[in-house]
Formats: C-alpha cells, structure tokens, sequence
C-alpha cells in the first residue's frame, strides 16, 4: 500500500462522530475566576496530517475571551499544523453550534484551502457544510493567486 493510500484509509477512519466525542471529552462549563467562564462551548478539528486538536471558549469580562474554535487552532498551530479538514463545534445536550463571525474569518485566513473546511452544523442529520458557503464573497479572495507569503508583505 502506498503512502497516500494508506493516509486516504487513516483519514476515512476518522468520522464526525469521533471529533463530536473529541470535543464532548473538554466541554466542561466552569467558572475560572470572578471574570472568567470556561468550557460552555468546545471544539474539535481534524487536520490534514490526521490529528485531532481541542479547544474549549474561555469568556472573559471586558471581551478578552476566545472562541472554542480559536483555542482548538492555537493548539493546532501550537503542534506546528495548520491545515484543517474537519471542523466540530459542540455546545452542550447534544447541540452542534456553528462558528461565529470571527471563527469563519480567522479560519479562511489559515490557509488558501480553508474554504473546503468541512463543518458539522447538525448531529442527528449529520449535515455538513463547508466554510467558503458560510463566509461569501470573502474579501481576501482577490489574494488567492498570490502565494501565502506575499499578502503578508503587500497589505
Ligand atoms: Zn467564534
């Protein structure tokens, strides 16, 4: 079996299912701090290398807190990936949530592939969409011919 098969068969063997029980395992509401929520909201993504990272959402006062999503990338980015091919966001009994504004924003940033990110939006229908149909006529499309590198030099 050739490499790229066998990473086809690893990557057919992780299912929604498995991110949904992933982010079920840290979604923990708690209290931190007089200030600070945790845990009300989690998430799981599957990258491209076929890792599974966490996040929960840490709210703050005085709006310092990040998404469930956010904290799942940092500890992807953290690992050193960066492409994501799954994303599930859970909110508790069961409830699939859907990332916010600034999730979508700073997921199509990632990567020049980040509109494919497939996303749960419903667990007992088991429907998916992807990020490009959640965030359209995104505005850093213009740059897409360009390398990574380079929006970063020339905005
Ligand atoms: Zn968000």
């Amino acid at each position: 079996m050739k490499n790229m098969e066998i990473k086809k068969f690893i990557e057919n063997e992780i299912t929604f299912m498995e991110l949904v029980e992933k982010a079920k395992e840290v979604y923990n509401p708690r209290k931190i701090s007089p200030f600070i929520e945790a845990g009300g909201v989690s998430a799981a993504i599957l990258t491209e290398d076929n890792n599974i990272y966490t996040g929960v959402c840490i709210d703050t006062s005085c709006s310092l807190g990040m998404c469930a999503e956010r904290n799942a990338i940092a500890n992807m980015i953290t690992n050193g990936e960066s492409k994501i091919k799954k994303l599930v966001c859970y909110c508790g009994a069961n409830i699939i949530g859907s990332p916010c504004g600034a999730c979508r924003e700073y997921l199509m940033q990632l990567d020049k592939e980040s509109g494919n990110i497939e996303i749960l939006t419903n667990l007992k229908e088991m429907k998916t969409v992807r990020l490009k149909d959640l965030i359209p006529d995104w505005w850093g499309a213009r740059f897409e011919s360009r390398d990574q590198e380079s929006n970063f030099v020339e905005i």
